[in-house]
């Protein structure tokens, strides 16, 4: 018999509830006991969605971040946050986020814990700290009383918690502490837990050793060995789980562990499996990822079969079945969406679907077809319908790619040249300033967006609406001073949004949400066919700003690598291959505005460090497509054209080459919190471009003053000479209010104004 099993379930609730309910507790407007009653609503609502399953996963709830959770099961609180009150969940609210309450007293406000991606999701995790004072005891009220809870459902509880070798990776040494010399006491508390979770009747445990797929030095495999073995002596059953990535040069290390089951992602990792089967002592479960737990596509079920089968023979009741990694990173339930086109709905599903799907794999498996045969037929209709769908497939779309070649990446002339030419018609000043596009989203606007959407307001009204604001934020930038306009997005609510909206290839959910960190979700848009652009997507807004000014209008959009990478993607071609399509279509975009004479047209790339594979040996090969299609969306352009791109996090040391090869014109970056201390890369590395590193942290409702923008302006000349650089904020100013962003922005052409005197 083959057993399934769940790695995590998604716990915002399939409406968002415990986002609403921390919310409303954060601002006192329910009491803590009703936030833990929604909380215990849901838990329970969670298992009887997934009571079909042999092994329901415990632990996986958390209020915050399951890394936090597992920080205050370990008693590995930040000292500042020890004994701030008796409330646990408070204190464990400040670590999370600085404060529990909305209006809490300033004595009770702590520096929050620093927050972090989670491998190559978009999720976020509070790093743990570590110091000499670390000190680990175990606290596991909260994990117990919920192995309870789920026991008295009836469900079989499988606890899941994070390894220990993982827990230390993840987090900081806040001293000159070795991290691994924490390893011992750290893995003393889990023989605790062990034992106290021994006296529950568990049998199996589920631990989370992710980092099993990134590149481990010797030190750390020695690690996992040393742990293991302490570990084995329990009574438990321990399920070790690796996702998200292949193991490679761990293969063996994880195989030859003393555990009793190896959960791997058999998406990711599918070639590997012959070699973990191989290699697994035959005593031992092995857990196979079959069901993408990082996209929401209906799974081939058929396909899997007959992959399967020949496993199953080999394997037998050592077969369990999961999907890829926990469900956290896919919406809740399918159910919910009735206004998705219903082709393309067919072809989805999202983690209530999932479970579902290993469900009928298993009743396959196990020879209990009864009943199973419609919903096999129905899989492979919509397998199928998908496979050949029109929706999908545009011939004229794939012919154009058949077609790219790397001369449509490439400018005209080199950067030099282009400079020369873009000087004498541009004319700017030294130290130009601009910014990064969006100016503060006001109530009136997003009402307006809203109004509109619902169909409450005419396009003429709306577009009225619009022209409005695009006119006061112009009218404000040349009373400011500023070189380089830009229309200030109004009519965008999201970057990605905004330009998949209008592509072809593009569907957008209702309650599509994933959690991104904390009470924070995103709904990422749906990427199914390939893409085109039926029409201009941004012509009509920055041609009108445009119009109402003398000075350059910058156009603004957003890159393919971005909007690749903020979305669900097809499974059915390769990422570099849609990221190609999103090139052109930007592409086009990019020579519609040249030619209504938008000189100056910016092309963000936000996130195209976040695409980084985890395993470095992989880099290479993500960058060379990304860039690519970076290249190709915006070199198109004559020499005339001035073309910038920006970039959040700019800890790109690592990647330099890389970004120098984009060829933008400007490139503007997130600089001013480092202290201008991510420039030092430009010392070793002769970077030819201009650059305008960030001088004013948008972060921050702190207005920076003249002297601190001169300041990190003069900081950066140390590293690029001054006639390459610009001035500019960090980031977009959306989430700012209007009365900084005129305080800081007067400033930033003040502290402008005072460099060129020098
Ligand atoms: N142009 C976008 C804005 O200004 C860029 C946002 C971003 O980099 N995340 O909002
Ligand atoms: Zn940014």
């Amino acid at each position: 018999m083959v057993t399934i099993h769940n790695l995590g379930f998604p716990r915002i609730g399939k409406h968002r509830e415990l986002k609403f309910a921390l919310e409303k507790y954060w601002s006192n407007a329910i009491s803590q006991d009703e936030l833990l009653q929604i909380a215990s609503a849901l838990r329970k609502q969670h298992w009887q969605n997934q009571n079909e399953l042999d092994w329901v996963p415990v632990g996986d709830f958390s209020f915050y971040d399951q890394v936090l959770d597992m920080s205050f099961l370990l008693d590995n609180v930040p000292k500042r946050a020890k004994n701030l009150s008796d409330n646990k969940l408070d204190n464990y609210f400040r670590v999370a986020r600085g404060r529990a309450f909305v209006n809490e007293s300033d004595c009770n406000c702590i520096k929050a814990g620093e927050m972090t991606k989670w491998f190559d999701t978009n999720y976020h995790y509070i790093v743990p700290e570590f110091s000499q004072e670390t000190n680990f005891a175990l606290q596991a009220q909260h994990l117990i009383a919920q192995i309870k809870q789920a026991q008295e459902q009836g469900m079989k509880a499988k606890p899941v918690i994070i390894g220990p070798v993982t827990y230390l990776w993840l987090g900081k040494s806040k001293d000159k502490t070795n991290k691994l010399d924490l390893l011992d006491s750290l893995v003393k508390v889990y023989v605790q837990l062990f034992n106290e979770l021994a006296k529950l009747n568990i049998e199996w445990i589920q631990i989370d050793e992710p980092i099993l797929v990134t590149e481990l030095e010797p030190d750390w495999q020695i690690a996992f060995k040393k742990t293991y073995a302490t570990l084995a002596d329990s009574s438990i059953k321990l399920l070790l789980a690796s996702y998200f990535g292949t193991l490679q040069d761990n293969l063996s290390l994880a195989c030859g562990l003393p555990i009793d089951g190896l959960h791997i992602d058999a998406i990711n990792a599918k070639d590997e499996v012959q070699l973990v089967i191989n290699s697994l002592p035959n005593s031992k479960v092995l857990s196979l990822g079959v069901v993408n737990g990082r996209n929401i596509w209906k799974t081939d079920l058929s396909a899997t079969l007959l992959w399967l089968e020949p496993i199953h023979q080999q394997l037998q009741d050592r077969l369990w079945l999961a999907p890829s990694c926990s469900l956290l990173h896919v919406p809740v339930d399918l159910d919910s969406e009735q206004e998705l086109d219903s082709d393309i709905r067919a072809w989805l599903g999202f983690a209530v679907q999932k479970l579902e799907e290993l469900r009928l794999l298993a009743q396959v498996l196990n020879q209990e077809q009864t009943g199973v045969t419609k919903e096999m037929a129905s899989n492979i209709d919509a397998i199928n319908a998908r496979k050949y769908s029109p929706l999908v497939h545009n011939s004229a779309v794939k012919e154009r790619i058949a077609k790219v070649n790397d001369e449509l990446g490439n400018r005209q002339s080199n950067y030099k040249s282009r400079a020369k030419v873009q000087s004498k018609k541009f004319n700017l000043p030294l130290y130009p300033t601009t910014t990064i596009g969006s100016f503060p989203q006001t109530l009136e606007i997003r009402q307006a967006r809203r109004d509109y959407k619902l169909g409450e307001l005419s396009t003429e009204k709306y577009t009225q609406a619009m022209r409005t604001e695009i006119r006061r934020c112009v009218k404000i930038q040349e009373y400011l001073g500023l070189d380089v306009l830009v229309h200030g997005e109004p009519e965008r609510n999201d970057m990605v949004e905004y330009f998949g909206q209008q592509l072809s290839g593009y569907v957008f959910s209702q309650f599509g949400w994933v959690q991104s960190y904390g009470s924070r979700c995103v709904k990422p848009p749906i990427i199914f066919g390939d893409i085109s652009r039926p029409k201009s997507m941004t012509l009509d807004w920055i041609t009108y700003a445009q119009s109402l000014t003398h000075k350059p209008m910058k156009g603004m959009l957003t890159g393919p690598v971005t909007m690749l990478n903020w979305s669900f993607v097809r499974d059915d071609q390769p990422r570099a291959t849609t990221c190609l399509q999103l090139s052109l279509a930007i592409r086009d975009e990019v020579l519609d505005l040249e030619k209504s004479n938008i000189n100056i047209i910016q092309i963000d790339e936000a996130a195209l460090r976040e695409g980084l594979p985890l395993r470095k040996s992989q880099w290479q090969t993500y960058l060379d497509w990304a860039i690519k299609a970076y290249r190709i969306s915006a070199n198109g352009v004559s020499n005339e054209t001035q073309i910038h791109t920006h970039m959040c996090y700019s800890e790109f040391n690592d990647i330099i080459e890389a970004i120098a090869h984009m060829d933008a014109d400007v490139i503007t970056i997130e600089t001013s919190r480092s202290n201008m201390e991510l420039l030092d890369i430009f010392d070793k590395f002769d970077y030819p471009n201009e650059i305008g590193p960030g001088v004013y942290d948008v972060h921050s409702p702190n207005i920076p003053s003249v002297a601190s923008m001169v300041e990190l302006m003069k900081k950066a000349e140390k590293h690029i000479p001054a006639k390459r650089l610009w001035v500019n904020p960090d980031c977009g100013l959306k989430t700012r209010h209007w009365d900084e962003v005129n305080l800081a922005l007067t400033n930033m052409v003040l502290a402008s104004q005072q460099l060129r005197k020098n």
